[in-house]
């Protein structure tokens, strides 16, 4: 006889997003418990991020996952059912096995992260414990407790808002806050204060949405952005305890050496001395994806520069593999990795690259992708496996906000053990 934590039943099938594209989602069952996991998407993804399996056939114009939901259902599952959902790790090297390439690019990164992360909901249940502790549980934290800083991305441009040659994320760092549901609120009244501003300035238009849930208004420069946002914080009250980061994701403005944002055209080092301008005018702490992904040099020069007081993240540069994180570590080309568990594809991969980069003292912050859904496990991963930093858009349409929510729900329920982070750097 199987034990109560025997898998019983997998059972995949396509949904959509938030951006209403297809994507794959897993339910999964053992004992009496079925627990569901529904994987994101992104759109200036990295080049060397695990496989998204798509099917390139017409409907859903090429983009949908009936191959990846069958690998599931088919394949995966056969293998999987009688396995215990406690041992993912095991779990895990099973579909890397089973795919046999080192991008999963056989069954799907989409495919596989959905069991990997329907298991371990599962197991928590099962177990009687809070996801977050049993996710601490697998990641070795002992010190579950520490509530993120967010960066809330209340500015979009780039991919995520249509825009060519231009940077992608516009953030806000509430590190003034004694609380991680005051940091909601602070970014919340910061955002509606922006909506007022930009209304006054271009008219209804102006506070039109992109992906990420942040305005996008027609705005031409990164500076631009930046003083409208300085001035909503002032107004909202939180000047000085709002600080800010941002996300140009490099990559995609990148060409034969040169960076083009907007009408500017730069090197890597002169991009050194635009951020450097930046940073010191508008109080940015945190910058991802300065430059493009095989850009190690840049990063070294940028982190030389300016590591010891702001946080360099490698998103694309990285793509949560331990790998690049080593290249990364021996060129001294940043300080901090973002985590997107469907970058890598399975939840024993996401915590090993955390880990590595705690290790080497980095900071490590949990992200979504611009394509989300309403699955709000990323809230439980920061807190389980010590991240203390999130990146989950901004705080406006449910795919966002049913993470904050659910940080919201956890610092409720930890009551005076939760702790609001401090940040190592951007005193
Ligand atoms: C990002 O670049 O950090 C991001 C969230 O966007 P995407 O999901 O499109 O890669
Ligand atoms: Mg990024």
């Amino acid at each position: 006889m199987t034990s109560e934590f025997g898998i019983t039943k997998i059972k995949a099938r396509e949904i959509l997003d938030s951006r209403g594209n297809p994507t794959v989602e897993v339910d999964l069952k053992a004992g009496n418990i079925i627990k569901r996991a529904l994987i994101p998407s992104g759109a200036s993804t990295g080049s060397y991020e695990a496989v998204e399996l798509r099917d390139g056939e017409k409907r859903y114009m090429g983009k949908g996952v009936l191959k990846a939901v069958n690998n599931v259902n088919n394949i995966i599952a056969k293998e999987i059912i009688g396995m215990d959902c406690r041992n993912q790790e095991e779990l895990d090297n099973k579909m890397i096995e089973l795919d046999g390439t080192k991008n999963k690019s056989v069954l799907g990164a989409n495919a596989i992260l959905g069991v990997s992360i329907a298991a371990v909901k599962v197991s928590a249940r099962l177990m009687n414990i809070p996801l977050h502790e049993r996710l601490a549980q697998l990641s070795g934290n002992k010190n579950e407790f520490i509530m993120p800083v967010p960066q809330m991305n209340v500015m979009n441009g780039g991919k995520h808002a249509g825009i060519e040659n231009d940077t992608q994320e516009h953030m806000l760092m509430p590190i003034g806050a004694k609380n991680f549901t005051e940091a909601v609120r602070m970014c919340a009244e910061t955002y509606h204060t922006l909506k007022g501003l930009l209304k006054q300035k271009f008219g209804a238009g102006g506070t039109n949405i992109a992906d990420e849930g942040g305005f996008a208004p027609p705005i031409h420069s990164v500076e631009e952005r930046l003083e409208l946002m300085l001035k909503a914080v002032e107004q909202a009250g939180y000047a000085g305890q709002i600080k800010f980061a941002l996300d140009p994701a490099a990559s995609e403005f990148y060409k034969d050496g040169i960076y083009n944002i907007r009408e500017k055209q730069m090197t890597s080092l002169e991009m050194v001395d635009f951020y450097k301008e930046l940073i010191d005018k508008y109080g940015i702490i945190s910058i991802e994806d300065g430059f493009a992904e095989n850009d190690f040099e840049g990063f070294a020069a940028m982190t030389k520069e300016v590591g010891n007081r702001v946080q360099i993240v490698g998103d694309d540069l990285l793509v949560t593999n331990v790998e690049r994180i080593e290249k990364a570590l021996q060129t001294g080309a940043c300080n901090s990795l973002l985590l997107k568990v469907n970058q890598v594809g399975t939840l024993t991969e996401s915590i090993a690259a955390a880990n590595l980069a705690f290790k080497n003292n980095w900071t490590v912050v949990v992200s979504h992708r611009s394509g989300e859904t309403e699955d709000p496990f990323i809230a439980d991963l920061v807190i389980g496996i010590g991240a203390n930093q999130t990146k989950f858009g901004a705080p406006a349409r449910s795919d966002r906000c049913a993470k904050y929510n659910e940080l919201i729900r956890i610092e409720d329920s930890l009551g005076s053990a939760a702790k609001y982070s401090k940040l190592s750097f951007g005193n």
